[in-house]
């Protein structure tokens, strides 16, 4: 009886000691790759790194984006506990752009479902420009996703409303909660995209054309680039990152706006075409599930830990801010924020091992 006694409070101590010891490393290990200050000392090491980078241009194709200033350099980042790191300018707004296409995505597979854009445009990486009409011609429409403009303005055909009005509010509404601010549309950016958008128009009647999209194909072009008009500034762009990092819920305003189970399936399509044609090359240096604009942003999200993003208007051959491509892959690197750079168990394992054989 005594014995048993022994062995039982032996058994309790040696699991608290082995628990205490796991969350202990664990803790220590976490709070060391994201205490404040090596966020703020990776961030402002990145951002004086790139401050007088000179290369890229800005986007030209949409006159107004020729427009504005390619010296406009933000960086942002905010932690799924609220926390948020700035660095340079965090008031300049550009327009979103194909950044709403995660957002246009996810408001669909909260109203649909996510197989509703697992079949009606398809999850793979065309491994062509993000308005290539070949890529639609090649599978009839069927193998796309939502991140290039055939599969982005299908699914803004897809979000449920009776009017133009009714869609509009509520897609600027999903923005809104994800960022926890009111965004507007950048009127210029959306006046003059929509005199010059007649290729994705011809996208949109393609799509139309193979059953893809449903109803009227040009209204749901104006409100694509509409919203792809919305202006953001870089704090706005790391807090919607971090929604997702936190499964969902605005880790500032604390509302739960995306579905967290879909979340899995949203970062996936972000981290095989996020980054137009080279979605391979960024994951193979960041592991970041990610989505670039032509207006110079680009969001990733370092799942479970932070959102971070970086505006800076020059963009390279495919589309991708240049310094912001460099500023995130350096900051997230210097913070463990690659999902798959996981360290091995054996010694955890061997502690337990340890304690187990000592008391049982
Ligand atoms: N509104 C732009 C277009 O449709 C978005 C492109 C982008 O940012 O990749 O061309």
């Amino acid at each position: 009886m005594f014995q048993q006694h022994l062995r039982n409070s032996g058994a309790a101590l040696s699991f608290v000691a082995a628990f205490t010891l796991f969350i202990g490393m664990s803790t220590a290990t976490y709070a060391d790759a994201l205490s404040p200050d090596k966020i703020k000392s990776a961030i402002s090491t990145a951002y004086d790194k790139y401050k007088d980078l000179d290369e890229g241009a800005v986007a030209d194709y949409i006159p107004a984006l020729a427009r504005v200033d390619p010296k406009v350099y933000g960086i942002a980042l905010v932690t799924v506990d609220g926390k948020v790191y700035t660095a340079g300018d965090l008031t300049t707004e550009v327009s979103i752009q194909s950044i709403s296409k995660v957002f246009t995505m996810a408001k669909v597979m909260d109203e649909s479902g996510t197989d509703a854009i697992h079949d009606n445009m398809g999850v793979d990486a065309t491994g062509q420009p993000f308005n290539s009409i070949v890529a639609i011609e090649q599978y009839k429409g069927s193998e796309m996703n939502a991140l290039v403009n055939p599969g982005a303005i299908t699914a803004t055909s897809m979000v449920k409303g009776k009017s133009y009005d009714e869609i509009w509010n509520k897609i600027i509404g999903y923005y809104n909660d994800f960022a926890g601010r009111k965004l507007s549309v950048l009127d210029d950016v959306y006046k003059s995209e929509a005199a010059t958008n007649q290729r994705n128009q011809a996208l949109a009647m393609l799509m139309y054309a193979y059953g893809h999209i449903k109803g009227d194909a040009l209204q749901a072009t104006d409100i694509y680039t509409r919203q792809c008009s919305v202006g953001v500034n870089a704090k706005d762009l790391a807090m919607m990152a971090a929604t997702l990092a936190n499964g969902g819920k605005n880790p500032v305003t604390g509302k739960q706006v995306a579905k967290t189970e879909n979340v899995p399936e949203i970062l996936a399509v972000m981290s095989t075409a996020g980054l137009y044609d080279d979605a391979g090359k960024w994951l193979y240096k960041t592991g970041l599930p990610a989505k670039s604009g032509v207006g110079g942003g680009i969001i990733a999200v370092s799942p479970g830990k932070f959102g971070i993003a970086v505006i800076s208007p020059p963009v390279d051959a495919v589309g991708n801010s240049v310094r912001a491509q460099k500023a995130i892959a350096d900051i997230s690197n210097a913070l463990g924020g690659n999902p798959y750079a996981v360290q091995p168990r054996y010694y955890y394992c061997t502690a337990r091992l340890r304690v187990e054989r000592a008391f049982f």
